[in-house]
């Protein structure tokens, strides 16, 4: 692997190959025959990667995440409609947060950062309050990196007749998520997560029937998910200016993504990049805050050393200048930073990034871990 340095070891945007970046060289006209075939090639191939052909829509927007995450909320969730959020962290917080400035009723149930949501908690919940009407949750929370049970709650959910909001951002294209036997109204992800290309559009697999009967929900003509979709059914364009050189290049990236070997190989690569990361950073005595059974392969939150001498700012400076990019951390008790597993990077990079934390602890003159 051969990335531009620095290394990019955080939530995003992430490191992306060579070939991905060229990709951007060209400018496509919007109306181009060319530029409206990479669009439907690769709505078609995130469908694939889902295995939601049959069941979904694919729904690009352009922007980051939170503007498809908003999309979602505001264009599936009709007006009079009830969310309960269910929160372990910073993004789950951001989810009412949308639901609140969209004002969509919505209830809260949250559990610690340290702590998944289970389809016990969803269960109780559903039963305890039948004006809800939808369930909104993150697979994978980046603010730790916890995992919630994703195909368990979804089961619940449907149970109970309700509909599903999936922010699968940080793991959609690496963790396996199947749709034919996953129930869900919308799941939401973006190109620059572990797909590999470049910030600048989310997407939303949006359930079919549940898609054709969002007309005029959306209190937002850029947002409504309905009308982009309508839209580029019918002309095979975007509504509005296309992000052009962000669909080329999560062209180029979905291209290399199935070339590797697609979700099992993505999946294996992050695994073993946090398998390295964990084993040399325990050979450090840094200690991780989740427990391995809850933690996903995606982003690691550690303990930050309880020596005085270690400030962040210091620390990711001088490792950044060793050529990797480090995260401050987003816990409100206790004091941490998270490292990355996912972008273009492999075990030998994780290594090479543990080396360059080592050196610079000792640089710091940090022997308190
Ligand atoms: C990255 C991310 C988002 C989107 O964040 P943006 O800054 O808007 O791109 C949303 N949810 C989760 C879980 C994420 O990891």
């Amino acid at each position: 692997m051969t990335p531009a340095a620095p290394l990019l070891l955080t939530p995003g945007p992430l490191t992306t190959a060579n070939r991905t970046r060229r990709a951007m060289l060209v400018d496509w006209g919007s109306w181009d025959e060319g530029f409206n075939q990479l669009t439907a090639s690769v709505c078609a191939r995130l469908l694939a990667i889902l295995h939601g052909a049959a069941s979904h829509h694919c729904v690009p927007l352009q922007g980051s995440g939170t503007f498809a995450v908003e999309a979602a909320i505001g264009t599936l969730v009709p007006r009079n409609g009830k969310v309960l959020v269910l929160i372990n962290g910073a993004y789950g917080k951001r989810l009412a947060n949308i639901c609140e400035v969209l004002g969509r009723d919505f209830s809260t149930f949250e559990t610690a950062e340290d702590e998944p949501t289970t389809a016990a908690d969803v269960e109780r919940l559903l039963q305890a309050d039948e004006g809800i009407t939808h369930v909104a949750l993150i697979h994978c929370e980046t603010s730790t990196g916890i995992l919630n049970p994703l195909p368990e709650i979804a089961q619940v959910v449907k149970h109970h007749g309700k509909r599903l909001i999936i922010d699968a951002m940080s793991s959609f294209g690496a963790l396996p998520i199947d749709a034919r036997q996953v129930p869900f109204d919308a799941l939401i992800a973006a190109s620059g997560k572990c797909l590999e290309g470049v910030p600048g559009m989310g997407f939303v697999f949006a359930e079919k029937q549940a898609l054709a009967a969002a007309q005029g929900n959306c209190h937002s003509l850029a947002m409504d998910l309905f009308d982009q979709y309508t839209y580029m059914a019918r002309t095979g364009q975007w509504r509005f200016t296309p992000p052009t050189h962000v669909v080329a290049a999560l062209h180029e990236a979905l291209l290399q993504y199935q070339e590797q070997g697609g979700l099992p190989a993505r999946h294996q690569r992050y695994a073993d990049n946090c398998q390295a990361l964990l084993e040399g950073m325990a050979g450090l005595g840094l200690r991780s805050f989740l427990p391995a059974a809850i933690q996903a392969p995606i982003i690691v939150t550690f303990h930050a050393p309880k020596d005085p001498r270690y400030q962040f700012r210091d620390f990711y400076e001088r490792v950044k200048a060793k050529g990797f990019i480090l995260y401050p951390g987003k816990l409100t008790q206790v004091e941490t930073f998270r490292v990355g597993c996912i972008g273009h990077v492999d075990a030998t990079g994780m290594r090479a990034a543990v080396k360059a934390i080592a050196h610079v602890l000792q640089e710091m003159d940090v022997l308190d871990i």
